[in-house]
C-alpha cells in the first residue's frame, strides 16, 4: 500500500517542528517553503544593526533533513488549497500552480507585516520580517552615516543621522536599544566630517508604554534603559503620516531619512486559500487539535492560526510556534500508526523577554520578574539553544562574545547599492546619491 503523504506548507519554526515530530512516521513528508531557508526571526534585528550576519540567523531547509530521508524539501510557493481534491497548488521559477496531493496537510505559513491600513507607508518604513528586510534596513543605516559624512551643508546633517522605529514591541525596542549601542560605541571613531554619537533615535508608539506584553514595572524599566542609551521614546501618538521626509506624529513633523516600521503582522492568506472561519487579524480559527473544522486533515498551526487558551488568544510567539508544530507531527504520526488520539493542544508558556542594548534584557516568567544582566545572560543562552544547527549556536557565541569584548561588529558592509538610497523608495533605485565631496 502506498504510504500516506504529508504535505508541510512553510519552514518557520512550526513547520521546522511538525516535520521533525514526523521523523519516524511511515508517510512520505514533503516540505514546501518559498525560501530556501529556516530564518531565526528572533535575531533578524542585529542582521539589521549589522552585529550578525545573514547566515548566522538562517539554515537552508534541505540540510536540516538531509539525513531525515522520509522527508523531500520543495521550494517553492503556495497560492492555494482545493480542499475537494485535497491538493495544494505551487509556483516555482518554471511552472505555475502545479497540484500536489495531500492526505494530510499542514499550513504554518507565518506572517507578514501589517501597516494598519497604511499601505503608502511601506514605500518609506520597510519592515522587519525576512532577510532581504533586515539586510535593506543594514543598508539603508550604513547609507544614511555615508551621506552624512560625504554631505557639506551640517544642516542636512541632521535629517540623514535621525533613525525613527515606529512600534515599540519587543522587536521596536530592541532595535532601538541595538542601534543606540551602534552609533556610540562602533561607529563611534569610523567618520571624520560628522559624529556618529550625535545620531537621534526616536522610538514612536501609540501605545503608552514600550513592551506592552510585559508588565509595567518590566516596561518602565525597558523604557529608562532605552533613554539612558539616548534613545528618544515617544509614547501614546500613532503616526500619522511617513514619507520620503520622514514622520508626523501628533501633528509634529520629525524629520528623517531613515524610517523603519516594527508595528503589526498579518496572517499570510491560508484562510482565505481555506475559505474557513477567521479571526479579527486574519488568523484561521482552528480547533483545539489544531484541525480545521470538518478537515480533520488540515491543521493549520504557528502565526497564521488563532486558538483561544483560558479566554485568551495565544500570542504570535515562536514557543507556541514550535509546540503547535510539534503537536501536528505527532497527531499525524498517531494517525497514521494507529495511535489513540492525544489530549487537546494546550501551550506551557515559558515565558518573555527582550533585549534592550548591552548586557541588559527584561524576564518575565509566571511570577518571576528580572531586569538587568541576568535576564540578558538567560536570553542569549535561550536565543544560542533554539538556533537551528549547532554550527549556528557556536558561530553567534563567538561574534557575541567578540562584539561584547570589542565593540565591533560582523557585518558593515552595504552589499545592495541598488533601492537603498536613504530617504527614497527602492523603485527609484538606478538614482544614485551625489557626492557633495570637498
Ligand atoms: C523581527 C521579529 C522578531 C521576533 N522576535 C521574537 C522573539 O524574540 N521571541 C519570540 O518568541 N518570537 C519572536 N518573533 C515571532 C516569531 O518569529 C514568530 O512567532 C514565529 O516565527 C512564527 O513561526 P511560524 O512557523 O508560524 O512562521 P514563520 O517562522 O514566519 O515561518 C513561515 C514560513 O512559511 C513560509 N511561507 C509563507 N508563505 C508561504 C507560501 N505561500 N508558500 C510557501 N512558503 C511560505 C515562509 O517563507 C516561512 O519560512 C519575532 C518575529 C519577528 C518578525
Amino acid at each position: 500500500m502506498a504510504k500516506p503523504r504529508v504535505i508541510i506548507v512553510g519552514g518557520g519554526f512550526a513547520g521546522l517542528a511538525a516535520a521533525k515530530a514526523l521523523r519516524k512516521t511511515p508517510a512520505k513528508v514533503i516540505l514546501i517553503d518559498r525560501t530556501n531557508h529556516h530564518l531565526f526571526q528572533p535575531l533578524l534585528y542585529q542582521v539589521a544593526t549589522s552585529v550578525l550576519t545573514p547566515s548566522q540567523i538562517a539554515t537552508p531547509i534541505r540540510s536540516i533533513f538531509r539525513k531525515q530521508k522520509n522527508t523531500t524539501v520543495i521550494l517553492g510557493e503556495v497560492s492555494g488549497v482545493d480542499k475537494g481534491q485535497k491538493c495544494v497548488m505551487v509556483s516555482d521559477a518554471d511552472r505555475q500552480n502545479v497540484p500536489i496531493a495531500y492526505d494530510y496537510l499542514i499550513l504554518a505559513t507565518g506572517a507578514s507585516h501589517s501597516y494598519f491600513g497604511h499601505n503608502e507607508f511601506a514605500e518609506y518604513a520597510p519592515g522587519l520580517k525576512s532577510l532581504a528586510d533586515a539586510e535593506a534596513s543594514r543598508n539603508k543605516i550604513l547609507q544614511a552615516f555615508e551621506l552624512a559624512e560625504a554631505e557639506e551643508d551640517p544642516s542636512r546633517h541632521r535629517d540623514l543621522l535621525t533613525f525613527i522605529l515606529v512600534g515599540a514591541g519587543p522587536t521596536g525596542v530592541e532595535m532601538a536599544g541595538a542601534l543606540a549601542v551602534f552609533v556610540r560605541s562602533t561607529l563611534k571613531s569610523d567618520f571624520r566630517r560628522i559624529n556618529p554619537v550625535s545620531a537621534r533615535i526616536v522610538l514612536v508608539d501609540m501605545a503608552p508604554r514600550v513592551l506592552g506584553t510585559f508588565s509595567e514595572s518590566l516596561s518602565k524599566a525597558a523604557k529608562q534603559r532605552l533613554e539612558k542609551l539616548g534613545v528618544e521614546v515617544r509614547l501614546g501618538h500613532s503616526v500619522d503620516q511617513i514619507d520620503a521626509d520622514g514622520i508626523v506624529v501628533a501633528g509634529e513633523r520629525i524629520a528623517s531619512k531613515t524610517v523603519i516600521w516594527t508595528a503589526g503582522v498579518a496572517p499570510s492568506p491560508a484562510g482565505k486559500w481555506l475559505n474557513v472561519e477567521m479571526d479579527r487579524a486574519g488568523r484561521v480559527r482552528i480547533q483545539k487539535d489544531l484541525t480545521v473544522p470538518a478537515h480533520p486533515e488540515i491543521l493549520v498551526v504557528g502565526d497564521t492560526a488563532s486558538l483561544d487558551q483560558n479566554g485568551k488568544p495565544l500570542p504570535g510567539v515562536a514557543q507556541v510556534a514550535m509546540q503547535q508544530g510539534r503537536y501536528a507531527g505527532k497527531l499525524i504520526h498517531g494517525r497514521i500508526v494507529g495511535n489513540s488520539p492525544p489530549r487537546p493542544f494546550s501551550y506551557f508558556d515559558k515565558g518573555n523577554m527582550a533585549v534592550v542594548g548591552k548586557g541588559f534584557a527584561v524576564l518575565q516568567s509566571g511570577r518571576v520578574q528580572v531586569s538587568g544582566f541576568l535576564a540578558w545572560l538567560t536570553w542569549a543562552a535561550v536565543h544560542l539553544q533554539f538556533l537551528a544547527t549547532s554550527s549556528l549556536r557556536l558561530s553567534v557565541f563567538l561574534q557575541w562574545i567578540w562584539t561584547y569584548v570589542t565593540g565591533q561588529r560582523g557585518d558593515r558592509l552595504i552589499v545592495n547599492h541598488h533601492g537603498t538610497e536613504v530617504g527614497k523608495p527602492a523603485a527609484d533605485a538606478n538614482v544614485k546619491p551625489a557626492f557633495a565631496g570637498r
